[in-house]
């Protein structure tokens, strides 16, 4: 493992048994690294896998196939009880900060939990430093720790959802949508208060959205996926100003612009068409069904991902 990365992912499958022998083939064979104190964005259409992808990586679900060695170890295949005390390492914020947090414990408790859990203070009351130390972090106060979690805005949720996940230092932070479900208003403040969390800390953060170009700015790097593989990986400046893979500029072409005369351009390159189903993707190219660029070797012929320069890589025919 290179030293600079604190979490490498090879050729990751993860499959889910249908019922009536239908496999769906939510992650198939991924792989990027994550470097120290860098964002990598995850993007795609929803059911592009990307959720599932975070979800196997911090080992919430069984690996299928691949590898997951996070700063030096091998979790892949790891029991529950084996990854606990590497769990302190790697955290994460969901996107539904109403559903994550338990309606009946305090904001206290909450952040309290993981701490007592990981042996870092031997009950509540001890914890009470750190747990006012998270709540300024984040934009609260100590006054909001005996409160509920119902009594807050879905802003401040998500900075309870951030507290408890950042309170154990990990050294990667899975963010599964974390500004999805906010106010646009919100969405900036939680961002930047990551943001600054990682130019202090060194956190590495693995970025989950299905909007490029909100991911452009909290990312280092961007990895696009599309029904369960990613199709391109490049620094986030180069894959936003300058994709290749057609998909990319079909996502690229639906995001909503403020210019009409912009907006008319980019329409043209929207994606038609429905995300077929992961349970029988497409042969070759599993973008070929939507493509507009598709020819016959694209139905047959699963395109590999190649550095087209600079380490911008791509998995489409159009780049061989
Ligand atoms: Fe389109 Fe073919 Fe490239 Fe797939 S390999 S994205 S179908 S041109």
């Amino acid at each position: 493992m290179n030293d600079r990365n604190v979490l490498e992912v090879s050729h990751l499958k993860k499959y889910f048994n249908a019922g009536r022998r239908q496999i769906v083939h939510a992650v198939d064979d991924v792989s990027f690294t994550l470097e120290r104190g860098k964002t990598l964005g995850l993007v795609g259409e929803s059911g592009c896998g990307k959720s599932t992808c975070a979800r196997t990586v911090i080992r919430m679900y069984d690996v299928t196939g691949g590898n997951i060695v996070l700063d030096g170890t091998d979790i892949t295949n790891m029991s529950q009880k084996e990854l606990k005390p590497l769990r302190r390492k790697m955290q994460m914020i969901f996107q539904d900060p109403y559903a994550s947090l338990n309606a009946r414990m305090t904001v206290r408790d909450i952040i309290a939990e993981p701490l007592i859990a990981h042996g870092i203070v031997a009950r509540k009351s001890e914890a009470n430093d750190l747990i006012y130390g998270m709540l300024d972090r984040v934009g609260l106060t100590r006054e909001h720790a005996n409160r509920y979690a119902h009594e807050f805005s879905g802003g401040q949720r998500q900075r309870v959802g951030i507290a408890r996940a950042l309170v154990l230092q990990p050294d990667v932070v899975i963010c599964d949508e974390p500004i999805s479900a906010l106010d646009v208003s919100i969405q900036a403040q939680v961002i930047n208060l990551l943001k600054d969390y990682q130019e202090e800390k060194g956190t590495s953060y693995l970025f989950i959205a299905h909007d490029l170009s909100m991911v452009r700015y909290v990312s280092d790097e961007i990895g696009v996926m599309y029904l369960g593989q990613l199709v391109e990986l490049g620094e986030a400046e180069e894959v936003h100003f300058h994709p290749l893979h057609p998909y990319t500029k079909g996502l690229l072409g639906s995001v909503p612009v403020a210019n009409p005369k912009l907006a008319r351009q980019k329409e043209k390159s929207s994606i038609e068409g429905d995300i077929p189903s992961p349970i029988h993707p497409p042969e070759g190219c599993r973008f070929h069904t939507r493509c507009p660029y598709a020819t016959d070797v694209c139905s047959r012929v699963t395109p590999e991902m190649k550095d087209a320069g600079g380490g911008h890589k791509v998995a489409c025919h159009l780049f061989d």
